[in-house]
């Protein structure tokens, strides 16, 4: 979980990583290659293996169902699929309901990076199974994260 104010970059940071998972070809600095078929489809806005939900405007329950059946089909390509679920604190109690079990026993192929500019409104059961990353503002804008 990717937590922190608006702007620090935070979607940003989870677009890189879910790039970097996925790299068919990473660079021994641990870089995404940009140039094998899992950076270019996702460089085109095309991966199959790397999807952003804004919960924003996607949170019902029926939003969230049609997540987890998503999250069930392994990967065509790859091993890995990622999930990047931008303003989670959106999403309602129901469908947090219906999420908590996917969370609590993914695949092993699938990866969630939730965002969030409200921590304090996720409840505790989901806090409790996420590695948190709180990202601050520095100055000059830029955005460093630590560990929690
Ligand atoms: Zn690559």
């Amino acid at each position: 979980m990717f937590c922190g104010p608006r702007g620090v970059g935070k979607t940003t940071c989870a677009r890189i990583l879910a790039k970097t998972i996925n790299c068919l070809n990473l660079k021994i600095e641990t870089e995404a290659c940009n140039e094998c078929e899992s950076c270019t489809s996702f460089n085109e806005h095309n991966s199959f293996n790397i999807h952003e939900l804004d919960a924003a405007s996607n949170n019902s329950v029926e939003d969230i169902r049609n997540l987890v059946e998503q999250v069930r089909i392994p990967p065509q390509v790859g091993d890995r699929k990622i999930y990047i679920i931008d303003e989670v604190h959106m999403l309602s109690q129901a469908a947090f309901n219906a999420f908590l079990k996917t969370l609590e026993e993914p695949p092993a192929h699938a990866i969630f990076i939730l965002a969030t500019t409200e921590k304090h409104k996720i409840i505790p059961t989901i806090l409790s199974r996420c590695q948190i990353f709180d990202f601050k503002r520095i100055q000059g804008g830029r955005c460093r994260f630590s560990f929690g």
